[in-house]
């Protein structure tokens, strides 16, 4: 047996197990993929989840250093979608059968934006009497405007850690409180008090990072007890400070597949949370979320942000879908998630199995 099939056959794994793992040449990998497919069949099946995608505003308050829409890229166009194109796009998803959407966003702080989301949240929820699911990635917030947000109807959070290392976080960010790897972390204690499905994520493949800062990053969902994962590529901007690390970077191809391994491992890890493919995925490879569904995702964020402002949110470059219409976008999906052999949960929450049972011990 080789190195890699016995480390696969381990209940648990050390830091040491999951470095080698990620280092897996390309027969070995084939043995991980395999057995995190075999793993998400058993565990969480072969339904899809979708969460249609609100990209709701690009006007951020924080400067992360990895970030196209960083408050200090003053060469993009600020945006807010309206209320009614909010609710357009949410009864789009209810139409369509999706039952879930995601409102992401830049970070705003302060009491207009909590009342503002507030309100959008309860216009959301009265669409089909409550019949959408509402993920919210809105960042950093304080405990008091995550209640109010989770009484008025939304029951899942995203909000990546983006590294679980603190010295690479400092890297990747601005030296200042807002940028604070403890209050990020606060932030997600919070999230979990509160009684919303947590999900948090990394980067993969950021200047500086190490095989053992990921290998850390899956102890650290672990011990947070996750419910839910996204994570992607990095992918550089030029409007941004780490643009200037771009030659110290893996091969895009070969961050690709570095996140294709984590979501493998994560599933491995941790059996029964949803995992999403995530758009970081697509725009390095076309296939590359249906690729993330064959090792272990099971949810997919199908973008309905209103056309005219996708090309202001540009996280990174190369972003995927920005001049598609959502519906176009749908057919083309449901056919590839097809041909991965899983099938769409129309019309189904798809809430993290991990959660449920975290609530019933
Ligand atoms: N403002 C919120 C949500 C929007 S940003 C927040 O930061 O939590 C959503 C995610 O986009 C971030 O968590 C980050 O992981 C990802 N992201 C930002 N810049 C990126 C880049 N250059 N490459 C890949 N992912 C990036
Ligand atoms: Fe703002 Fe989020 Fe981008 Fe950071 S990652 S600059 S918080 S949108």
């Amino acid at each position: 047996m080789s190195r890699i099939q016995s480390i696969l056959e381990q209940n648990s794994f050390s830091q040491s197990d999951f470095v080698q793992l990620l280092n897996a040449n390309a027969m070995d990998q084939k043995l991980i993929f395999a057995k995190a497919a075999a793993i998400k069949k058993a565990e969480v099946g072969t339904q899809v989840y979708y969460r249609g995608l609100i990209e709701y505003s690009n006007r951020c308050a924080k400067d992360c250093y990895y970030c196209g829409v960083r408050r200090s890229n003053q060469t993009i166009k600020r945006y807010q979608v309206t209320d009614a194109e909010v609710l357009e796009a949410a009864q789009f998803a209810y139409d369509q059968q999706f039952a879930s959407i995601v409102i992401q966003s830049g970070e705003q702080s302060g009491k207009v934006f909590a009342r503002k989301i507030e309100k959008l949240l309860k216009s959301v929820k009265s669409i089909g009497q409550g019949a959408l699911g509402i993920t919210l990635s809105c960042g950093e917030q304080s405990k008091e405007t995550y209640e109010r947000w989770f009484e008025a109807g939304a029951h899942r959070y995203l909000l990546r850690i983006e590294t679980s290392n603190p010295d690479l976080y400092s890297k990747i960010h601005p030296k200042n409180d807002q940028h604070n790897f403890l209050k990020r972390i606060t932030a997600l204690h919070d999230l979990k008090e509160v009684g919303y499905q947590v999900g948090t994520g990394v980067m993969i493949g950021l200047p500086f990072q190490t095989m053992d800062d990921l290998a850390k990053d899956l102890l650290f969902f672990k011990e947070l007890d996750i419910d839910m994962a996204g994570m992607g590529p990095y992918i550089e901007h030029h409007e941004t400070p780490l643009y200037n690390y771009r030659d110290t970077l893996l091969p895009l191809q070969d961050r690709f597949n570095l996140s294709l391994k984590m979501v493998a491992l994560l599933r491995i890890l941790m059996k029964d949370i949803n995992i999403a493919a995530t758009t970081a995925m697509q725009a390095i490879d076309p296939e590359g979320r249906e690729k993330a569904l064959m090792v272990g995702a099971n949810v997919i964020m199908p973008n309905l942000t209103p056309l005219k402002y996708r090309d202001d949110y540009l996280l990174y470059e190369d972003k995927p879908c920005i001049d598609e219409e959502a519906d176009a976008c749908k057919n083309c999906l449901e056919a590839r998630i097809h041909r991965t052999g899983n099938s769409i949960g129309y019309n189904q929450w798809g809430d993290s199995k991990h959660f449920a049972k975290r609530k019933s011990n």
